[in-house]
């Protein structure tokens, strides 16, 4: 791909050897996992060797990482196959207003159906109070679904926190880290986490393939029925590529990590700082330090997100409004108003998300550019006519509207 790709939490490039690793098990090795013959045995190999590198990126135990199709089913596996595995137990689960909508969408599912759902609120910096938590829980709780990592803001909540508040009072944790896995550290003993689910396409692995972690002894009802599969957790032939591509990118996250934050950290800085500054009413959103280290979003008065998408993309450079499902309708943030933001401002957001083959080059490049296209935007849009005419002489400290 030509161009400036700062779209990462979207999706990322599939690493050279991501590809090498799965080659073999479309060319050579592509037996059905669950045949007995040696070429069956040797693709159920190749599966159970992923299935440890994933494990091992998580602290897990092998027998707890269930492949799934992707990171929304993996969501949709949690939510449901829990409130279906604990259904004489209670009707009552716990998420966020920010949560992705593979959750979002899952809980409004189950609440149709008679679950009863609480959307916990969230602070300016998107994050959730872990006494929150604690005060929602009732006798009928049967889980909570908090994201580890939001993937519009970036806003990394207090999971371990939130984990132990579920432990001691019994009731499972969930946790949507697709936007973290591969980018940060993830234990999930340490954070007392029960469930938790991962794709493969956000750190550098194949479309198409996730994984939910299942702790050992906790129960869920498969989604997907048939000849049981994954210990009859998720039916259906595996998709053996898919799952070692998973598994070498597991790896390689694994091996990269320390470096990947420090680099994309650098480069996430700079573009705030850039941007801030150079832009007038412009404000970061998320938290300013508790963040992903390769995430920086901003929200610029008087201008359409989709506009600053349209001109960067017309520069070559690539990147988001919201998130890469809400971008393409005009439809504001459910995130960006979960933090109270007023539509007007949440409808100027643009996602910069940069990734391991990004450079301070390119940082420098958006610099030089994107002020320009906002000033041409606002000369052309009928929304800077709401903007005061003093705004138009520029702020002298962007920073002072950051969290206006
Ligand atoms: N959860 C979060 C936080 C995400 O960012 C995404 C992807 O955008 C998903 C879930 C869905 O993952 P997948 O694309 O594998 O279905």
């Amino acid at each position: 791909m030509k161009g400036i790709y700062f779209d990462h939490a979207a999706t990322t490039p599939t690493r050279p050897e991501v590809v090498a690793a799965m080659l073999p098990y479309y060319q050579e090795k592509w037996g059905n996992p669950s045949s007995l013959h040696s070429s069956g045995r040797e693709s159920a190999a190749g599966m159970e060797a992923a299935r440890e590198q994933v494990a091992a990126l998580l602290g897990a135990l092998p027998e707890e990482i269930v492949f799934t199709g992707s990171g929304t089913e993996a969501d949709n596996q949690a939510l449901v196959g829990t409130s279906v595995a604990r259904e004489r137990k209670g009707n009552h689960i716990i998420t966020s207003a920010i949560e992705h909508h593979a959750v979002l969408h899952t809980a409004e599912f189950l609440q149709n159906r008679g679950l009863a759902v609480t959307y916990l609120p969230v602070d300016s910096t998107g994050m959730v109070d872990p006494a929150d938590v604690r005060a929602a829980i009732t006798k009928s709780t049967i889980l909570v679904s908090i994201m580890h990592a939001n993937n519009e803001i970036g806003t990394v909540q207090p999971i371990k926190e939130i984990g132990a508040i579920c432990k001691e009072r019994e009731v499972l944790f969930h946790t949507d880290a697709v936007q973290t896995v591969g980018h940060l550290p993830v234990n999930v003993r340490e954070m007392n986490i029960d469930l938790l689910s991962l794709s493969a396409h956000k750190f550098y692995g194949p479309k198409g393939v996730g994984a939910l972690f299942v702790r050992k002894g906790v129960r869920i009802a498969p989604l997907i029925h048939g000849g049981g599969h994954e210990r009859g957790r998720r039916s259906s032939t595996e998709n053996v590529p898919g799952i070692v591509g998973l598994g070498e990118a597991a790896r390689l996250a694994a091996q990269d990590m320390q470096w990947e934050i420090t680099h994309s950290a650098q480069l996430r800085d700079r573009l705030i700082e850039g941007a801030l500054a150079h832009v007038p009413d412009s404000m970061l959103t998320g938290h300013p330090t508790q963040r992903l280290p390769n995430n920086a979003s901003i929200c610029v008065r008087y201008v359409e997100g989709e506009s600053m998408l349209l001109s960067l993309d017309f520069e070559g450079i690539f990147a988001s409004s919201g998130s890469a499902c809400t971008s393409g309708s005009l439809e504001a943030s459910h995130v960006l108003l979960a933090i109270g933001l007023p539509h007007d401002v949440a409808h100027g957001s643009l996602r910069l998300t940069v990734g391991r083959g990004n450079t301070m080059e390119e940082v420098d490049h958006f610099l030089g550019v994107f002020p320009g296209i906002v000033e041409r935007l606002r000369a052309m849009s009928p929304i800077s006519a709401e903007r005061p005419a003093s705004d138009f002489e520029g702020t002298p400290d962007a920073h002072d509207h950051a969290h206006e």
